[in-house]
């Protein structure tokens, strides 16, 4: 199931959900962000528990792909969350219910995962955030390894990047989407970019996105121009006086990349709710964002 990417770091691209990743040290196993697919959450448990017992289990945000899983980690290790995550752990909004997210990729993409899938209940009394809650950076020693959790908000307030220097390499989150749609939502595009410029100044050959591919230190240059393409599209919609939903069906990047796998009935839903998002915050509008009417249901966020 895991991709090696070198010889102590393990990766998965490929499933539906976030890349949930390890890193295996001379004292144990530091797990980034869980799979939110019940049995690949056991299934990678087992896998890196097999290296030696897991360390810590370090979540890079908040949203559901990335720590619904943590429900199948518990008694792995210490969680570590910053706080800005730690305090939207699995909180409703708006516009998404993420245990509802969660439990509405079982009968298509994790049918078997039905039985070990909690009611909403019983997951909420205990669904293993963070022991460890900091705020600014961390640095965890283990082993011969070193862990920097590097506060790093924009696409979620309590962002991490995790640069591991002995493997040179650095898990970014959702900062980083490779080769896939970029889901904006409430995230603040102008810290996002503050966020990339400092992963740039790192000296790794690795960049282990929130979804897609594995990629190089160079994505980075994509990445931004894909958030300023955005904000400029919207900018210019703003300053030729569209209107929300007049920018909402004209404002779309459907064509650059697909959705990462198994969310591509989203589609619609994130080029309807990046514009919106943006439009809001362009034109001050107050309050969290809602749903344009043209949408039917409230959606999660990836
Ligand atoms: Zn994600």
């Amino acid at each position: 199931m895991m991709e090696k990417v070198t010889p102590n770091v393990f990766t998965s691209t490929k499933i539906r959900g976030c890349n949930p990743s390890f890193v295996t040290t001379g004292d144990g196993v530091v797990v980034i962000d869980t799979p939110q697919l019940p049995t690949r959450a056991v299934a990678m448990r087992a896998e890196a528990e097999s290296h030696g017992p897991i360390r810590y289990l370090v979540n890079t945000e908040h949203h559901v792909d990335h720590i619904f899983g943590n429900y199948y980690f518990k008694g792995a290790g210490t969680v570590v969350n910053h706080k800005g995550l730690y305090d939207n752990f699995m909180t409703t909004a708006p516009i998404l219910d993420p245990f509802a997210y969660a439990e509405e990729a079982i009968p298509t993409d994790d049918p078997e995962g039905a039985a070990i899938f909690p009611d909403r209940d019983v997951y909420y009394r205990d669904p293993n955030k963070g022991k460890l809650v900091f705020t600014g950076d961390l640095k965890i020693r283990v082993g011969d390894h070193t862990f920097e959790l590097l506060h790093t908000p924009g696409h979620t307030p309590g962002q991490l990047a995790v640069h591991v220097p002995e493997e040179r390499v650095v898990f970014t989150g959702d900062t980083v989407f490779s080769e896939c749609q970029t889901w904006l939502m409430t995230s603040d595009v102008d810290e996002w970019i503050k966020a990339l410029d400092r992963i740039a100044t790192l000296d790794v050959d690795h960049v282990i996105p929130g979804h897609g591919p594995v990629a190089t230190l160079k994505y980075l240059d994509t990445q931004r121009a894909m958030l300023l393409e955005w904000k400029t599209a919207v900018a210019v919609a703003v300053a030729k006086g569209w209107s929300r939903q007049e920018t909402i069906d004209r404002v779309k990047f459907t064509e650059r990349y697909p959705v990462d796998i198994g969310q591509g009935y989203m589609m619609e839903y994130i080029q309807t709710l990046n514009a919106a998002a943006l439009y809001d915050k362009l034109t001050g509008a107050p309050g969290p964002l809602t749903l344009p009417d043209s949408l039917p249901k409230p959606v999660p966020i990836a």
